[in-house]
Parts: C-alpha cells; structure tokens; sequence
C-alpha cells in the first residue's frame, strides 16, 4: 500500500502527520512569484502581516533562499523544505533550480512543494529526479460546471484559456500528473478549499477521483473569503468537520492546517515565524 511505501516520509512530515504538526518544522521559500492560473479566491500579496498562502514579506532569489535554508536549519529542527509560492512552484524555474541545490546540499530533507497541478504531467519526471519527495496539488473542482465558478483564467502553452475551456485543460492536467508524480514515487497530497454554496456538494466526487489517481492524504480547508468570493461567507467549523468526516470514508484526511503564508518557518502552530517578521515586543 501507498501509506506504508511512503511511511518513512509520511511519519516526520509536519503537513502529512497531524502528530508530527506541532513538533517539526518547515521552512518555506518565497522564490516562485508567478502563477499561471487564476482562482477566484486568490491575491497574491507582499506584505508582513497576513496568515495566510499567497503571501510572503518579498520574494527570494535562489542563491538567498539557500543561504536562508542554512541559517534556519542552525536555529531550530527542521524535516522539510518546501516551495509553496507565492505563485505556483511549477511556474517558476527557480523551484527547480533552488531543489537541485537542496538535493545536493540537504539530501537528508524533505523536499515538497505545492502547485495547482498545471504543469505537472511536463515536470512530474524532473519532480522525481530530484527526489522531491511530497507534493501538495491544489484541486477544487473536477466538474466544469463548478470549477468554471472557481477559476477565470489557464495559461497554459503561452495561450490563455478561459471559461470552460481553461478548466478542461486544468483538471485533465492535475488528474493526469497526480497519476504520474503516484507512479513515479512520489507522495501526493490533495489541498481542496471548500467554498460554500460552491463546491460544499463535490468535495467527494474530488476525494474519490485523486484517490483512484493515486492521491495519499486529502487537506479540505476552508475558503478565506477574498477577490471575486469576498462576499462568499467562510465555512464554519461544523461544515468543514462534515465533509471532513465524509471524504475519510474515502482517503485519510489532515486536519490540523492553519494555512500558512508562503514564508513562513519553523514549527507550525508553535514555533512559527516568518521573513522579516515584526517581533512581538513591537506591538
Ligand atoms: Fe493563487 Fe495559487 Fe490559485 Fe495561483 S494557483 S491563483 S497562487 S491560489
Ligand atoms: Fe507543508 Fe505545503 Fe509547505 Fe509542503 S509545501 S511543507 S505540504 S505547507
Ligand atoms: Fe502545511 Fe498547513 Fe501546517 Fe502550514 S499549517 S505547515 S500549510 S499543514
């Protein structure tokens, strides 16, 4: 089985072991700014103060964000080493580039990253060759009545896709590189934001589908109302349990994500900073 091939890595993950969330740490480099796709509920921004993905203090260049890794590894235990944006990782070559140095350098980390999947059926080979181990991929719909509700803009092959049509190539993209990142040993992790009114009813189907994939987790978190969805009312705490509950009928599921910023560091939920943070003897 997928859990016990993978339980070596799986067992010290902070993001794949609930057990492991409070007491390991990631460190995250903010060094992939762009994005080829646009989520509905999403702003990136350059800022020091907000909690939440999409967001870092500024953005690293690679050699800065090795100097970074070293620094950090001395301060505190780290497992993991993750590029998580602001952007898309896959977008953006210094992912690569930043993981080769990793590999070289770290060998005894973690390596993981979280993408919305589009480019993964291309970058699934290279992924696995530089032993990146874990993988987050953001789905959020499979059926384009609800994932065109979800996404406006894919970018995909220097062409711009909207509607329908853009969502086709998305979702055909994260399935198909699920499968691929499985086969080549790769542990996958499945984020899914749970929007209200929105995708509340399909959050199975998605659990159902990564799952046959080859999918090994599932992090249902909930929608922090922004952009075109500021208005959608976040989810409380008893519907996100629900489908919770219900999609582990299905795959294992993470629960204890706070979702955190594209920089963040250190120990989630505990020891837990990020770049050019504001001590708290400021305030
Ligand atoms: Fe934002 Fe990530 Fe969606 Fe890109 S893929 S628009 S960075 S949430
Ligand atoms: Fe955790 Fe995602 Fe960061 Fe990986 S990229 S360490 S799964 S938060
Ligand atoms: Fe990963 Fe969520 Fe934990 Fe951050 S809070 S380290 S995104 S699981």
């Amino acid at each position: 089985m997928n859990e016990s091939r993978f339980a070596h890595i799986t067992k010290v993950h902070p993001c794949f072991n609930e057990k492991m969330h409070d007491k390991v740490g990631r460190i995250h480099v903010p060094i992939a700014p762009k994005c080829n796709i646009q989520c509905n509920f999403c702003t990136r921004e350059i800022n020091k103060c907000e909690q939440r993905p999409g967001v870092a203090s500024r953005v690293m260049t690679v050699d800065q964000a090795v100097e970074h890794v070293r620094k950090v590894t001395t301060e505190m235990p780290i497992a993991v080493v993750g590029v998580a944006g602001p952007g898309d990782a896959l977008f953006n070559e210094e992912t690569f580039e930043f993981f080769k140095r990793m590999d070289e350098e770290f060998p005894d980390l973690i390596k993981c990253m979280s993408t919305n999947g589009l480019l993964l059926p291309e970058k699934a080979d290279e992924i696995a060759a530089l032993h990146i181990n874990t993988v987050t991929v953001t789905v959020n719909a499979i059926d384009p009545e609800i994932g065109t509700q979800i996404y406006s803009n894919v970018y995909f092959d220097k062409k711009l896709y909207k509607g329908e049509e853009g969502f086709n190539v998305l979702v055909k993209n994260q399935l198909e590189g699920i499968k691929k990142l499985a086969e080549n040993g790769v542990v996958v992790k499945v984020n899914s934001v749970l929007i209200p009114g929105v995708n509340d009813k399909h959050i199975l189907d998605i659990a159902r589908k990564v799952k046959e994939q080859g999918a090994s987790l599932m992090n249902v978190i909930p929608l922090i109302p922004m952009h075109k969805f500021k208005d959608t009312p976040k989810p409380d705490c008893a519907a996100l349990s629900e489908v919770r509950d219900a999609v582990e009928e299905i795959i294992p599921v993470f629960r204890a994500c706070t979702q955190c910023r594209a920089d963040a560091y250190g120990v989630p939920g505990k020891e837990d900073k990020h770049l050019d943070m504001t001590p708290a003897s400021h305030f």
